[in-house]
């Protein structure tokens, strides 16, 4: 429920073919006439089994310059998928997976990560729970690929086997500890977004504070776009007609992140299976929240984030993002190519207020 006092949440259905189809999952535009004094030089490529893209505004846009910053993207990207990808048999989160129930000597960005989704398992009463790894591959979405549909008795055991309680972060002593050998770790579902915020901080670090990162569609914004306005980012609208905007986001100095149902799925006999994974069942969601955007200072937390309130569905999702006030925008479908928009009240007044926040620590 929302807090005492506080505005009533946003709820309107929302009606398919009023936006013009496209392919990706966010974009980027400008907000009135161009009034620029500086140019935004953009960075693309693949990363993670998804895809990144960069702009920075600067004045040199020498293919130097270029090759400079794409250096600086690609290691702060390679870095992450060295240290976090299930992908890559001698990452490090691949060794920990592998390893015994010794102390795992861990790398500062891996504590990090680790002990961002450890909060938020406990802040979600394990709906984000990134031991989930076995169970995602089960459901032939890991780095297996297809499978069969696992059958009861096998997803009652691997539930057993899973659970956040079963791993200890230290991240003064830098190790990594869990309670079973058998203990997999997924960081799917946050490491994205850390990425996002690396690539920011490097940029930050170089002088350059007016950029957009996006990895795989999560998103971190900081300073402004090169038309001196507040970036702006497109939320999509997943109708089965093909691509539209549902929502432009004003993102200053601030990340945005989505998580849904509409991309990453697989069918079986006519029916949508979702990637999302309820640690608590062992079934992925099957509810009618269609897609859930969190805005939060860090990309890595609002990325974790969204996949929880996923987890949670359109109504314990909603009720809790209110009372921990959350910035999030549910988008459930009512039927087919029909959306029900819920805003928290604290998405509401962001949005309200067009620059964004006056500080970042509004919403840490
Ligand atoms: P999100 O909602 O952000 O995350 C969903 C994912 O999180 C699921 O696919 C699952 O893995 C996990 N998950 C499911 N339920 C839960 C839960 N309850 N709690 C926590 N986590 C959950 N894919 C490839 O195909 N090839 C690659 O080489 C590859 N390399 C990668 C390297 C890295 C470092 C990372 C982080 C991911 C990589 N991926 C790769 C995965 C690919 O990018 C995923 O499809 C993507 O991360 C899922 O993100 P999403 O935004 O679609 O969904």
């Amino acid at each position: 429920m929302p807090p005492s006092g506080g505005p009533p949440p946003l709820r309107r259905l929302v009606i398919p073919g009023l936006f013009v189809a496209g392919l990706f999952a966010v974009y980027f535009f400008r907000q009135g006439p161009p009034t620029a004094v500086c140019s935004e030089l953009a960075i693309s490529g693949p990363t993670m089994g998804t895809t990144f893209n960069v702009k920075v505004v600067t004045d040199d846009l020498t293919e130097a310059n270029r090759e400079r910053l794409t250096s600086l993207v690609r290691e702060a990207l390679d870095g992450v998928d060295e240290h976090m990808s299930t992908y890559r048999s001698e990452s490090e989160i691949e060794r920990f997976n592998r390893g015994d129930t010794e102390p795992f000597s861990a790398s500062r960005d891996l504590l990090e990560v680790v002990a961002e989704a450890q909060r938020v398992a406990r802040l979600t009463g394990g709906a984000f729970d990134i031991t989930v790894g076995p169970l995602v591959d089960i459901w032939g979405f890991g780095p297996p690929g297809a499978t069969e549909a696992p059958d009861e008795e096998t997803l009652k055991e691997l539930v057993a086997v899973t659970g956040f309680e079963q791993l200890e972060v230290d991240v003064e002593g830098g190790t990594l500890r869990k309670a079973r050998a058998d203990c997999r770790i997924d960081l799917s579902a946050i490491a994205k977004g850390f990425g996002a915020d690396r690539v920011s901080e490097g940029l930050a670090r170089q002088g350059l504070p007016h950029h957009m990162v996006e990895v795989g569609g999560e998103v971190r914004a900081r300073g402004l776009n090169g038309s001196e306005q507040v970036w702006r980012i497109g939320i999509e609208r997943p109708t089965s007609a093909g691509w539209s905007v549902q929502f432009v986001v004003p993102l200053a100095d601030l990340s945005l992140a989505t998580s849904g149902d509409y991309r990453n799925f697989v069918e079986r006999d006519g029916v949508r299976i979702s990637h999302t994974i309820d640690p608590r069942t062992g079934w992925p969601i099957s509810h009618n929240l269609a897609s859930v955007s969190v805005i939060h200072a860090s990309c890595m937390t609002a990325d974790g984030m969204a996949t929880a309130l996923s987890v949670l569905g359109p109504d314990e999702g909603f009720d809790f993002a209110e009372q921990q006030g959350i910035p999030a925008y549910f988008l459930v479908r009512v039927a087919e190519n029909v959306f029900e928009e819920r805003q928290t009240s604290s998405w509401a007044r962001l949005i309200e207020n067009s620059t964004g926040v006056d500080s970042v620590d509004e919403v840490r």
